[in-house]
């Protein structure tokens, strides 16, 4: 059975940690001490890392969690350097890791050397369960901002995501979801599901509850980034712009220009 686990570090991130087959893994420990506090508290050891973009909240806990854990092996983007990385993903790589199969893909578009990671498991009902652990290329109901790729580039990354069954589950690093939430409504002020949303997450962050991780089914339906030809989407993107907008890459890229203003 994989067991995944958000720990909360910083202000508003996740490591995600797994476990499977008694191996542990940690995603993007972008702070040592609540991973290491985690771990400790539950008598485990750490195996390996991995690792999705170069950005200091993803990869600042990595050489005190590897000082805490020797033998944990670093696995990190390959497009740029990462400390303490010990096999570098360029993308389009498979492996079989801690019992389950791995594929990891490059996703250009938050930065450069962004990639992602995906594995599957099989549910009770014999069904396949998708996971792809996205770091800050797809958010819930939102996506990075756009540092480095254009936005082909980031377009295509987003696509590559939720090119998978509506039941997968997407692991993104932050809780920014309300306020994602705020933006998808101030683009689709009539998606009814984004309304629905808002109430079962203000709910959750009432609770103090993680709003993640989502599904490829909620961002399909509410995620404005994901939505780029959709005509209200459209809409509100020639709106801002002033300009008719002829493709989803250009729908994309006015949407992600107003959410950095908004
Ligand atoms: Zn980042």
């Amino acid at each position: 059975m994989l067991n995944i686990t958000p720990i909360p570090i910083i202000e508003d991130n996740y490591a995600w940690l797994l476990q499977h087959e008694g191996k542990t893994l940690i995603v993007d420990p972008g702070e040592a001490k609540p991973v290491i506090k985690y771990l400790k508290a539950n008598q485990l050891t750490l195996n390996y890392m991995f690792i999705t973009h170069k950005h200091w909240d993803h990869v600042t806990g990595i050489a005190e969690i590897k000082a805490a854990f020797p033998q944990c092996i670093i696995y990190g983007t390959g497009h740029h350097d990462i400390p303490c990385r010990e096999i570098a993903l360029m993308g389009e790589e498979t492996f079989e890791l801690m019992g389950l199969n791995w594929k990891v893909w490059h996703t250009p578009g938050h930065t450069l050397d962004h990639i992602v990671f995906h594995t599957q498991t099989i549910d009770d009902n014999g069904q396949t369960q998708h996971h792809i652990f996205s770091g800050d290329n797809i958010f819930a109901c939102g996506c990075g901002r756009m540092f480095e790729g254009t936005p082909e580039q980031f377009h295509a990354s987003l696509q590559s995501i939720v090119n998978h069954p509506p039941s997968t589950l997407i692991y993104c690093t932050h809780e920014y979801t309300l306020a994602n939430i705020n933006f998808a409504l101030h683009v689709e002020p009539n998606n009814t599901y984004t309304l629905h949303r808002q109430d079962m997450c203000q709910s959750l962050r009432e609770e103090n509850l993680p709003t993640v991780p989502t599904t490829v089914g909620d961002e399909l339906k509410s995620n404005p980034f994901v939505r780029c030809d959709q005509p209200d989407v459209i809409r509100a993107a020639e709106h801002f712009s002033g300009k008719v907008l002829g493709k989803p890459e250009e729908v994309f890229a006015e949407i992600r220009k107003m959410k950095d203003t908004f």
